[in-house]
């Protein structure tokens, strides 16, 4: 790979010779891909390619194996800034995280989240994200610019939202679906953008807008992304509301179908997963952030026996294609393989097409990209397997799900043209837009006014400390006589205390500690 440069991979057309090449029958050896016009021209066993393609010189790839780059199915560009302030919070962070942060973007603090957002998705080798809808109060075509000037393939969601839940106001659905044909009818002959409709959680929508959306979008080719089934709370309000759980709901109103691409969908009864096969629809399947922050893992590998058509995405979790699939493994043997003892839980094709193709289906790209086979989008990376993590190789699926990482991805390249090397766009400044980033994050996080449950995890740390020294205070008290205003008890909880990692409250006023990196206020609401 010595010889290997990026003025070798940046031509019109490339004929590149890999060890392997990751296709939908499997891993091929002694095969080589012409790449022309952003498209896979041809796919074939490299001495039928380079006698029938005699230009260009082929690049032969030691040591790489070329696979299709990973699709990310949930995204949310524009939350980058937020980053580990979500870190420990418990469920619904949207309403006191997400909401305020995308609400305190303007305009360029929008472009530079999002292209910060698409610039990480690139490096965890993402070619393709879904963008669920940002409540930036900026035009939408502001989050497309970032993503195409980064050189990623985007789902663009466009949120469709017309009823309060309680976080802003309701809109006039006229105008919401209006806008919504808009959208769908913008970015039609756009080589990375592709539009599609979003709806934040099923009540966040009128039943009446929920199913004009499901129709326009369904003639469109397009999808609607609705946050579903995620966390508790939000189904047990369904179910006071409409005594029906979310996805029920959304059947019931004629939104479940093949157009929707349901996130999460974590907490299912079997009747549902029923709802979901027979209806079409798609699921991301989202196992680090049901990690993070959700209170159940999709059953996913359900689903695949079902049939039931999902990809994996990241929520804005973090953007390692690589750790994702080891994520949606481990999350299922943890949930259900080891229960069952089902020590395959899916092998490691499952989870690697997932991340692909799979992805690709389910934000309504399966015709366009995911697949490395002619005529698909030239959306792929190079991998270099040439350390000892990937080797001695005896399943290239299963490795690359968990041992891949990152750091192995030589190239990453979007309709044909490179836009990474080694780590870095070839064609724009990637450093200084991650410097631009730092510099206006702190402002927009200040003027969000974000709410936060959970401490840093250095305050939480000083409270568990605080906490212990409390207890042991209290303990030496109750062994001499009582002074005037000792805690007469521990334990008992406190108006105001803040939970530590442990849980555990303390009645023992808090000492002073550091000031909280940005202080908990009351997030200012707005419609999501
Ligand atoms: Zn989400």
């Amino acid at each position: 790979m010595t010889d290997l440069t990026p003025d070798r991979l940046r031509q019109e057309a490339l004929l590149l010779v890999p060890d392997v090449t990751l296709t939908p029958e499997g891993p091929l050896e002694l095969h080589a891909v012409l790449v022309r016009d952003g498209v896979f021209h041809d796919v074939g066993p490299v001495e039928r390619m380079v006698r029938t393609y005699p230009a260009p010189t082929p690049v032969r790839l030691p040591g790489h194996v070329l696979m299709p780059g990973f699709v990310d199915a949930h995204h949310h560009l524009t939350q980058s800034f937020g980053g580990a302030l979500a870190f420990g919070e418990p469920s619904e962070i949207f309403r006191r995280v997400w909401v305020p942060l995308e609400r305190a973007l303007d305009e360029e603090s929008a472009y530079v989240a999002a292209k910060l957002a698409a610039l990480e998705s690139l490096r965890g080798g993402f070619t393709t994200v879904a963008e669920s809808g940002t409540r930036a109060t900026v035009d939408v075509d502001v989050v497309a610019s970032a993503a195409r000037d980064a050189g990623i393939r985007c789902v663009l969601g466009l949120v469709c939202n017309d009823a309060s839940d309680g976080t802003g106001q309701d809109a006039d659905p006229r105008a919401v679906l209006a806008a919504a044909e808009r959208h769908l009818a913008h970015y039609g002959d756009d080589d990375l953008v592709r539009a599609s409709l979003a709806v934040s959680v099923p009540e966040a929508a009128t039943a009446p807008t929920l199913a004009a959306t499901a129709r326009l979008a369904a003639e469109a080719g397009a999808v609607v992304q609705i946050h579903v089934n995620e966390h508790l709370v939000a189904v047990e309000r369904s179910l006071v509301r409409h005594g029906l759980r979310p996805l029920e709901y959304l059947h019931q109103v004629g939104a479940l179908g093949p157009q929707l691409l349901a996130a999460h969908a974590t907490l299912l009864t079997p009747a549902e997963v029923t709802l979901l096969a027979d209806g079409g629809a798609a699921v991301s399947y989202n196992p680090v952030a049901s990690a993070w922050k959700g209170n159940a893992v999709a059953p996913a590998t359900t689903f695949a026996e079902r049939g039931i058509r999902f990809g994996l995405g990241t929520d804005g979790t973090r953007g390692d294609g690589f750790r994702l699939a080891d994520a949606a493994e481990f999350a299922q043997r943890l949930t259900h393989g080891l229960a069952s003892g089902d020590s395959s839980c899916g092998a490691g094709w499952t989870w690697w097409e997932r991340a692909t193709a799979g992805g690709a289906d389910a934000v309504g790209l399966g015709a366009r990209t995911g697949r490395v086979a002619p005529g698909a989008a030239a959306d792929f990376l190079l991998v270099d397997v040439g350390g000892p993590e990937m080797q001695p190789s005896w399943d290239l699926p299963w490795e690359l799900v968990r041992r891949g990482n990152r750091d192995q991805l030589t190239a990453v390249f979007v309709a044909g043209r490179l836009r990474l090397w080694r780590g870095w766009p070839p064609d724009w400044d990637g450093p200084a837009l991650v410097r631009r980033a730092a510099e206006l994050a702190p402002r927009v996080v200040r003027r969000a006014g974000v709410t936060r449950a959970h401490p840093t995890s250095v305050a939480a740390r000083q409270r568990t400390a605080m906490s212990a020294r409390a207890a042991d205070q209290s303990h030496d008290a109750s062994e001499a006589p009582p002074t005037a205003g000792t805690p007469s008890r521990a334990g008992a909880p406190a108006a105001g205390s803040v939970g530590t990692p442990e849980g555990s409250l303390t009645t023992a006023p808090l000492p002073a500690g550091p000031t909280p990196a940005f202080p908990a206020v009351p997030c200012r609401g707005g419609r999501r």
